[in-house]
């Protein structure tokens, strides 16, 4: 019928009105004054519109949610390699950025001056990342992540706001904290890659 959606669409709009009023109705003052009222209105089973208190509240991100990217690094307590960057300056992530706001320079070795996959330096222009996640889809090593930190504004643009690898880089453990789903699928996919490649070793 014409105009059925429209009238769908109002009787959402009107769902919605109603329910903030029994919902605050219903929970008082403690819909904004407690740990569970908090709780509350951050689930998706919430009803009705209501305030966040921001800065002072902060509705949790979902684990899909992105802003800068940041550089993965072992854990302190990392048997073997204990703070080492996963990245290897390939370069990937630097050229399918579509604003073109990632900068790598490989290391090389001190004695032979050969290059050697390891950046020396990484820097991202915060600014300029458009935060589409480009990077983090695409690195073959698992290395770049998305980050869900989105309280990053300053007023110094030059110096804060060009990340460089010291200020990039957070550890595996932080990835697991932020997205623990995504970050056991990767897990185990690299563990069957490594599976794989020992079994072609074998043959
Ligand atoms: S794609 Fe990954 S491994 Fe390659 S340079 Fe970027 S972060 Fe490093
Ligand atoms: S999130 Fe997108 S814009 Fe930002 S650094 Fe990665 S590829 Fe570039």
């Amino acid at each position: 019928m014409y105009g059925l959606g429209i009238l769908q669409g109002l009787g959402v709009t009107l769902k919605r009105l109603v329910e903030t009023y029994t919902e605050d109705l219903k929970w008082g003052l403690k819909r904004y004054t407690t740990d569970e009222g908090f709780s509350n209105r951050q689930s998706p089973d919430t009803a009705g519109i209501f305030t966040v208190q921001y800065p002072e509240e902060k509705l949790a991100v979902p684990e899909r949610f992105r802003f800068v990217p940041f550089l993965v690094v072992n854990d302190d307590d990392h048997p073997e390699e204990p703070g080492k960057y996963w990245c290897t300056a390939c370069g990937i992530c630097a050229k399918v950025c579509p604003p073109q706001c990632i900068w790598i320079l490989r290391d090389s070795d001190p004695e032979t001056g050969r290059p050697v996959p390891y950046p020396a330096k990484f820097w991202i222009d915060i600014d300029i990342c458009m935060n589409c996640g480009f990077c983090a889809e695409f690195c073959p090593f698992d290395a770049i992540k998305m980050d869900h930190d989105y309280e990053l504004a300053s007023y110094d643009r030059t110096s804060a706001h060009v990340y460089d690898m010291e200020k990039l880089g957070k550890p595996l453990s932080y990835w697991q904290t932020i997205a623990p789903t995504r970050a056991e699928e990767e897990r185990l996919a690299r563990e069957a890659g490594e599976l794989a490649k020992a079994a072609r070793r074998r043959r």
